[in-house]
């Protein structure tokens, strides 16, 4: 079966002791411990949030990666870096990393690529901007999004991946995609991996929602079939909301 899973990811915030208290507030909530939750805070934490989890069912994530092994590439970290202090999952191709950091889904495929031969889990996002959706050229945007990042893996390898589809229209803004709409795309894209690598293993792969995705409407979308959880940007930064979206499994 596939895993439920809430994920959040913290971007740019908190300094070090708000970030420390964020996770001890999560982690001192009471939370559907069938739900994989996974904190994405800024990687300068990620050591200490990994000993801070120890012992819970919290996983923890980083935000970027390089599609290099090693080397001099100042700034940046490697896959073995991150599963070196134990990190366990990393968001590729977020559509903050796509827009402002050019990242193209050739560049994210090799990143996905380092992530797996570290035996870490990439969470590999795709969305539309509005304009493509508005054009009807949404289903085009993802389709190309999804076989150019990770269609040159193997089932073995894209069992070890997650997908989350996060409109980019809805990022940030207040705006969710309709339970209808999350639901028409997470099909799409399931329907993708069925054509591709067959119905068992498309069945195994979580895909995510993200886009303004807060307590008050998690529960509608987390009930659509294809919808195996969120991506949470904001709502993920106050641990009360963090933790009523991973209890809106019905
Ligand atoms: C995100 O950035 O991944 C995200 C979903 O943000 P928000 O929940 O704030 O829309």
């Amino acid at each position: 079966m596939r895993r439920q899973i809430v994920a959040g990811n913290w971007k740019m915030n908190k300094t070090h002791d708000e970030a420390i208290e964020l996770i001890e507030n999560i982690l001192n909530a009471t939370y559907d411990d069938s739900v994989q939750l996974i904190a994405i805070p800024p990687s300068v934490y990620a050591s200490e949030i990994v000993g801070k989890v120890v012992g819970s069912k919290m996983g923890v994530g980083v935000q970027n990666s390089s599609q290099h092994a090693a080397g001099a590439y100042t700034g940046e970290l490697s896959s073995a870096m991150v599963k070196s202090i134990g990190v366990e999952y990393v968001l590729v191709g977020h559509s903050e990393r796509r827009e402002y950091f050019n990242e193209q889904n050739s560049v994210l495929a090799k990143k996905i690529d380092q992530l797996l031969a570290n035996d870490l889990t990439p969470i590999y996002c795709c969305g539309e901007v509005l304009e493509e959706r508005e054009a009807e050229n949404h289903f085009n945007i993802i389709k190309n999004q999804i076989e150019e990042g990770l269609f040159h893996l193997t089932e073995d390898q894209l069992q070890n991946c997650i997908v989350a589809y996060e409109p980019v229209w809805a990022i940030g803004t207040g705006v969710t995609a309709s339970s209808d709409q999350a639901q028409e795309m997470h099909h799409f894209i399931r329907s993708l991996l069925i054509e591709k690598y067959g119905l068992d293993v498309a069945n195994t792969i979580s895909i995510l929602y993200g886009g303004s995705c807060k307590p008050s409407n998690a529960k509608e979308l987390f009930a659509n079939p294809d919808v195996d959880g969120g991506l949470i940007g904001g709502a993920s930064l106050n641990a009360s909301d963090f933790v009523a979206i991973a209890n809106s499994f019905s």
